[in-house]
């Protein structure tokens, strides 16, 4: 979905964003019904908040930890992997009670590199509408909004 800015390469050396710590437990994909039977007895999942997640091993202390789904070469769920994870760096974030915007991850240093109008114009091309019909269907997607990331796009919602 970002291939014209983020290209498979730059991100197979990166994968920052498969990474957590447990100041961004909220980052951990949303897994829906469908990819949750697809992957029965293969991960372990939580219920956070109401949303199903992967199930992270977190200890005591600010360790990283790996998604379950992280491999040597990438992601192993290919095309099926969660909604969250094809769109970031971009987010839906609840702003005030009737409106929500995309923002952008500042982690992700390669799209952070670009400017902003491009990112916009990007999203402009139909990401945008996209992660906002998503968000409709889907509002367990709506993150709540972080402090330092840039509102590319707001929407009454
Ligand atoms: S599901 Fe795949 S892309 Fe998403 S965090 Fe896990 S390894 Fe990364």
């Amino acid at each position: 979905m970002l291939k014209k800015i983020l290209s498979p390469q730059t991100c197979a050396k990166c994968r920052v964003c498969c990474v957590f710590d447990r100041s961004d437990i909220w980052e951990i994909p949303v897994i829906s019904d469908e990819l949750k039977s697809k992957l029965s007895g293969k991960a372990e999942f939580v219920e956070r908040d109401g949303v199903c997640t992967f199930a992270m091993p977190f200890k005591d202390g600010e360790e990283l930890v790996s998604c379950p789904m992280l491999t040597g070469s990438g992601c192993a769920l290919g095309d099926d992997k969660p909604f969250d994870c094809k769109v970031w760096p971009f987010r839906v974030m609840r702003l005030d009670k009737s409106t929500v915007g995309i923002t952008v991850s500042p982690v992700c240093e390669h799209i952070s590199s670009l400017p902003l109008s491009t990112l916009c114009e990007f999203l402009q091309e139909g990401l945008a509408e996209e992660m906002f019909d998503k968000a409709r269907l889907c509002p367990e997607i709506i993150k709540p909004y972080q402090e330092g990331y840039p509102i590319l796009r707001i929407k009454n919602m």
